[in-house]
């Protein structure tokens, strides 16, 4: 298949375009580069031995896009592209919902005029906002007291990608929502490089093993769970790129929604002592107050991916401490 990746240099979806390859598809990615840099492709090369052709396009531009599917013939499309700092998308909504709402409707009208018919789509398990059970399950309800900006551009396009798929029959779209992605490709060639400050909890982990910072600070400790500190269910992003394969390969008309997690959560202080263990080094740490927003502990129920797709993950967290130590690395020489 010929699959445009909208934000392949980024994060997840330059592992996906790894996936991608490495199943036989032809891959084109698209980014404004707004996160992430150029010389991912070459990195994507290193590993699959094909670099994919690149358009430096922002969705924004209507035009430059319409270019894109122009000069291509894609059979689909997996939709990366977007901001996702959820503390930014609170000082920046408006930023926020022009890149990553406005940007996906250009996509999708550029998809309805050129007739290309398969979306996957980056969601979030931010999606769930506040539920009476930790264990999120798809069917239950969304967009309610979701906590940022960020978490309801999510929400509204997937209500947007529903739309579509009610008007047109023939539309095929995957939601994934994604629980807490970690890790890298085990060459180490490819990684989280976000530029300017990180948000989530792997990068911070990552800048203090450098010595960047010089300790983490554990936002809380006094959380209803077993240790106090809060619960996530990380998930290996190889995982993570191998569901979204397989969600493109098995895609039919209208529209299916899959939790992408381990089903398995841990703590910070968890993670803090599993990264000591697995780097050798004890990891210097501090309580310290709790983040706004944080939820005490969420993980997914990943059965309907696993009953309906075949998928599930085979990656630990180890795995992708082991992976990350791996990248760091290589991005030192
Ligand atoms: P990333 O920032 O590494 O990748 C996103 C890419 O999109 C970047 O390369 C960026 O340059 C590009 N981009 C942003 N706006 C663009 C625009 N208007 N036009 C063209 N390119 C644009 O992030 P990631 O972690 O790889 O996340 C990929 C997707 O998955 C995002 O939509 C994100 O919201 C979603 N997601 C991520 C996580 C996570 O924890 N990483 C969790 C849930 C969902
Ligand atoms: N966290 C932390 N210190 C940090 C970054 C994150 O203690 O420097 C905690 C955060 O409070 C949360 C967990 O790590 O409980 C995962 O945070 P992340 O932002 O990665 O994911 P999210 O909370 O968005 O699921």
């Amino acid at each position: 298949m010929k699959i445009l990746i909208t934000g392949g240099t980024g994060y997840i979806g330059s592992h996906a375009a790894v996936e991608l390859i490495t199943a036989g598809h032809e891959v084109e990615i698209l980014d404004n580069l707004c996160n992430s840099k150029r010389d991912v492709l070459g990195k994507i090369e290193e590993i699959t031995g094909v670099e994919p052709k690149f358009y430096d396009v922002d969705l924004r531009d209507a035009e430059a896009l319409e270019r894109v599917f122009e000069e291509s013939d894609f059979e689909a499309v997996m939709h990366f592209a977007g901001l996702k700092a959820v503390g930014e998308s609170v000082e920046k909504p408006l930023e926020y919902y022009e890149n990553n709402v406005g940007g996906t409707i250009n996509l999708l009208e550029c998809m309805e005029a050129y007739a290309v018919k398969k979306l996957v789509f980056s969601s979030s398990a931010t999606v769930y906002g506040v539920q009476e059970s930790p264990e999120y399950t798809e069917e239950m309800v969304t967009g309610l007291k979701i906590s940022s900006p960020y978490g309801r551009t999510k929400a509204m396009i997937e209500e947007i990608i529903q739309d579509v798929a009610q008007s047109d029959p023939e539309f095929e779209a995957t939601i994934l929502r994604y629980f807490n992605p970690i890790g890298n490709h085990s060459s180490g060639l490819i990684g989280e490089d976000p530029n300017g400050t990180p948000n989530n909890l792997m990068p911070f982990i990552t800048k203090v093993a450098t010595g960047e910072i010089p300790v983490l600070a554990v936002f809380g400790n006094d959380f209803a769970t077993s240790d106090g500190t809060c619960i996530r269910d990380y998930i290996h992003v190889v995982d993570l790129a191998k569901g979204h394969v397989i969600a493109m390969e098995q895609s039919t008309p209208g529209v299916k929604i899959y939790n992408l997690g381990s089903g398995k959560g841990t703590s910070v202080m968890e993670m803090v002592k599993l990264f000591s263990r697995v780097s050798g080094k004890n990891l210097p740490y501090k309580v310290v107050e709790r983040r706004a927003g944080d939820l005490a502990e969420f993980y997914a129920n990943p059965s309907k991916a696993e009953r309906e797709l075949g998928w599930k993950v085979e990656l630990t967290v180890e795995d992708a401490m082991r992976d990350t130590l791996k990248y760091l690395q290589e991005n030192e020489q």
